[in-house]
């Protein structure tokens, strides 16, 4: 007898995190019978997952349920409606009230119960009418992902760290993702591997804060799968460079990205290591948020602006031509015309690759949503635009330096823009738009640049394949 699969429907919103998650929770949600589909109005359990950074998250997330049923109503009005489910920052944060506020709502799934999503379902399926884990311990194991079951074609997501004990005033993750948790050395190396032997050319390494890896002494090993046993514990705790050179040696990655590095935990050992192998790749994500102290100390983000230019001088300083890219906060409160003149000279200084701006806004239990959100939503606004002006500027010079010059690519598939173009990354992660058979998507290709576009390059190819 052949059994028809049921058909989940994840929309993912948020950062690389967030994504990588869901690949989690479609390869583990495969071995309980369940495919992919990109088709809601097709799916026995729909998942959205979500994100706090941008406001209102919650309630897009109620709007974004009442739609698919209603359109579900609309096309077929006899056919059952599926299971809903939330996982992500929404769920952590909102849990129970989930289900007050949404009669479709029957599973919650916070940050480290990704794992559980077979368990939580089949109580489902087994006659309860609601589900639901949000438990947050600093014990959480990581849930491992076969090389085979990535979603991403031709780059992976490996984490290696989940949480983070930073807590930053403005931010929501400590209390969403936990407190941090360092994965054991041996199980990220030995994804890396597996990721290299199924082919695999380029690899980040994921976490809230990567630097601190290691350093709350606490390291994790695998989410316990059935019928697996648990990984040996590993070689014991190692630092961030540490952890990279092994990667760099043990991976046979020939390309290896990191995000997000934070300031204060950044180190020139880091530095020496990336220096060292030629299979890290020169961008490094170092978030200021802000060029005044006083906001920086108001942030909670525990380094000043001079100390944060001093590690953007180091990397200059260092033997490769790195890419920095960065995140601004704009208008946080209490942020006045002299603090925000400081983030401008601080941007200018930094000369970043790239910059996302965000203007603030409050999110509910962090510290900084008691503070008076003071800053006019117009005086944002024009601040954001000025900042993004200045950065328009710098931006085009950094951008320009790649004129004439031969870089290589990971050809990851056909341009949006344009049928006759391929698009992939540069080691730096610029995106990169060439002429070119589409035979070539999947592999590392060397283009000379033609043309320098605000946001990306354009050029020729100059030899297929290294
Ligand atoms: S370090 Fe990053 S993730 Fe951690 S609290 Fe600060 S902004 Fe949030």
């Amino acid at each position: 007898m052949i059994m028809t699969k049921k058909k989940l429907y994840l929309e993912t919103h948020g950062c690389q995190m967030n994504v990588h998650d869901s690949e989690k929770a479609i390869s583990i949600l495969a071995e309980s019978g369940y495919e992919a589909t990109a088709d809601p109005l097709d799916a026995d359990l729909v998942l959205l997952n979500t994100c706090m950074v941008r406001e209102k998250a919650a309630r897009k997330v109620y709007t974004r349920i009442a739609d698919i049923r209603n359109q579900l109503r609309e096309v077929t009005p006899t056919r059952q409606l599926p299971l809903f489910g939330v996982m992500g920052c929404v769920a952590q944060s909102e849990a129970e009230r989930l289900f007050e506020r949404s009669r479709d709502v029957r599973l919650v799934i916070g940050t480290q119960s990704v794992g559980r999503l077979p368990e939580l379902v089949g109580q489902i399926e087994s006659g309860f009418p609601r589900a639901i884990d949000v438990r947050l311990t600093r014990d959480a194991e990581f849930v491992d992902l076969d090389a085979g079951a990535r979603q991403t074609p031709h780059v992976a997501f490996v984490t290696i760290t989940e949480g983070c004990n930073k807590f930053c005033s403005f931010c929501i993750v400590p209390f969403t993702r936990g407190r941090e948790r360092s994965r054991r050395a041996d199980n990220i190396v030995e994804e890396t591997r597996a990721l290299a032997r199924e082919g695999y050319l380029e690899v980040h390494l994921l976490g809230q804060n990567v630097n601190s890896y290691g350093l709350s002494g606490r390291f994790h090993g695998s989410f316990p799968r059935e019928g697996t046993p648990l990984p040996a514990a590993g070689e014991g705790e190692i630092t961030f460079a540490r952890l990279l050179d092994r990667v760099a040696r043990e991976s046979g990655l020939p390309r290896i990205k990191y995000t997000t590095s934070y300031p204060r935990d950044f180190d020139e050992e880091v530095l020496r290591v990336m220096d060292s192998h030629e299979n890290l790749c020169e961008w490094i994500h170092l978030p200021a948020q802000s060029g005044s102290d006083r906001i920086l100390r108001a942030m909670r983000r525990g380094y000043t602006a001079r100390e944060y230019l001093a590690k953007i001088e180091a990397i200059r300083a260092s033997q490769r031509d790195y890419a920095i890219t960065g995140d601004i906060i704009v208008g946080f409160p209490g942020e006045t015309e002299e603090d925000f003149a400081r983030t401008l000279e601080l941007v200018a200084t930094t000369r970043y690759d790239g910059l996302y701006i965000f203007n603030y806004s409050p999110r509910p239990r962090t510290p900084a949503a008691a503070y008076e959100d003071s800053v006019p939503e117009p005086v944002k606004a024009e601040r954001f635009l000025r900042l993004q002006e200045l950065q328009r500027r710098v931006q085009k010079e950094r951008y320009e330096r790649y004129l004439d010059r031969t870089v290589e690519v990971l050809v990851e598939g056909r341009s949006a823009r344009s049928a006759a173009d391929l698009t992939g990354h540069t080691r730096t992660q610029k995106v990169v738009n060439f002429p070119g058979d589409p035979e070539l998507i999947g592999r590392l290709v060397r283009v000379r640049i033609t043309r320098a576009n605000p946001n990306s390059l354009y050029g020729t190819l100059i030899r297929e394949s290294l």
